[in-house]
């Protein structure tokens, strides 16, 4: 087992035993939070209907479109996306389409590593799959504490936003879901901004409610 003050950039070793070599050395840039980062869900782009019908055709969104920071336009055709950031930058990501036996297709996109992928995210001038990243998420950092305390602040965002009335069960759900998370500790840190807040996912939700979730 490599003992926890291992490093590959530790460099040559100078005899001493790793008890008492120190701590680790800080990283020189640190991991990005993903959570934090800006990112293009392809799924959400089918779910939208921002796919042409067939395979010859080609959609174009301008900046009316998206609220994408540093995105000038997207073309999605069914094969791929071109992306067009500002700056000149372009960027090709390869669309897949599977079954997931819901009936219907769905789009996946495929990030330069190889990996398929729904999110990508904004690296640079790049949209790159969680891994290619290098990032944690923010559910990854801080103690045993942080993270029932972020999920149940995500989910009280959600229950905030919500129309009212509407699926008295789905409600019940999510309330009894919130406070099974709340007690479960309180957390602060500099790292809890409003973006990293946001609800995550679509907690089971159906339909139209959930749309505002990118
Ligand atoms: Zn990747």
């Amino acid at each position: 087992m490599k003992p926890r003050n291992w490093s590959p950039n530790s460099g040559p070793h100078d005899g001493r035993p790793w008890q008492l070599r120190g701590p680790r050395p800080k990283r020189r840039t640190p991991r990005p939070l993903i959570d934090s980062l800006v990112y293009l869900d392809i799924r959400s782009l089918g779910r939208r209907g921002q796919f042409p019908k067939d395979w010859f055709g080609t959609n174009v969104y301008g900046d009316q479109h998206f609220l994408f920071p540093g995105i000038k336009t997207i073309r999605t055709t069914r094969a791929k996306i071109a992306i067009e950031f500002y700056g000149g930058t372009n960027q090709i990501i390869p669309i897949e389409w599977f079954r997931p036996g819901y009936g219907g297709y769905r789009p996946i996109g495929k990030c330069g590593c190889g990996r398929r992928a729904f999110r990508l995210f904004k690296i640079g001038q790049r949209l790159v799959c969680y891994r290619c990243t290098n990032g944690r998420y923010a559910t990854q950092v801080g103690c045993s504490k942080s993270r029932p305390h972020i999920q149940s602040r995500r989910l009280q965002n959600l229950l905030s936003s919500l129309p009212t009335g509407l699926w008295g069960t789905t409600h019940k759900r999510l309330w009894a879901q919130y406070h099974a998370l709340k007690p479960r500790g309180t957390y602060k840190s500099r790292l809890l901004t409003e973006r990293i807040l946001r609800p995550r996912s679509r907690y089971r939700l159906r339909g139209m409610a959930c749309q505002f979730i990118a």
